[in-house]
């Protein structure tokens, strides 16, 4: 289903170009869920959630990443959610821009080296010690990435509760209140009555 959204973009600001794509989907485990696409045709930002079928309760999500085959665990990932390695002290938290995906727990490591590699890049008049955390950084993420690193666990804090790792070690929990409070909420859900 599409549908012109009367909005400004968020991003350009220009009017009357902004489009949203919605349709109803299912991934095996996570269920029924409608996927919403925002889009603009001016400058190209677009925007993807998911919005599961059932109501969900805030919760988290983690597994431990150890050995190949859980790389391979499929991540839906929503605009809501933060995803932490607390062991190697990284967090991406989701911003104004921020978008869902589905993924594997490969690619949501790629998209780590990635924010690491954009770090580094920046850092031409950082410190040593901030350069040699990237390095760092970077050698382990890799290595979890080839499956020759293990013990670290990932995990998924969505206060809408619209994530989930999808893999039978998965563990979920609900979150807090105070973790809650303290969890961003990323960009209004787009209006889905229509
Ligand atoms: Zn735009």
């Amino acid at each position: 289903m599409e549908s012109e959204i009367e909005m400004p973009c968020p991003i350009c600001a220009s009017q009357g170009h902004l489009k949203m794509i919605s349709h109803v989907d299912e991934i095996p485990y996570f269920g029924e869920h409608t996927q919403v696409t925002l889009m603009c045709e001016k400058c190209g930002w677009r925007q993807t959630d998911f919005i599961p079928a059932e109501g969900r309760k805030p919760g988290a999500w983690s597994i431990l990443i150890q050995g190949e085959e859980v790389l391979r665990a499929r991540v839906v990932r929503s605009s809501s959610c933060t995803i932490r390695i607390q062991e190697l002290d990284l967090e991406v938290s989701p911003g104004a821009g921020s978008s869902g995906y589905v993924s594997n727990v490969e690619g949501v490591l790629n998209r780590f080296l990635e924010i690491v590699n954009m770090v580094k890049r920046d850092l031409d008049d950082g410190t040593d010690d901030e350069m040699l955390r990237c390095v760092e950084l970077e050698g382990t993420l890799e290595k979890l990435i080839e499956g020759r690193h293990g013990g670290v666990t990932l995990e998924l804090l969505d206060p809408r509760g619209h994530s989930q790792i999808l893999h039978p070690e998965a563990m979920d929990r609900e979150l807090s209140e105070a973790e809650i409070l303290a969890l961003p909420l990323g960009p209004d859900p787009p209006v889905l009555e229509q």
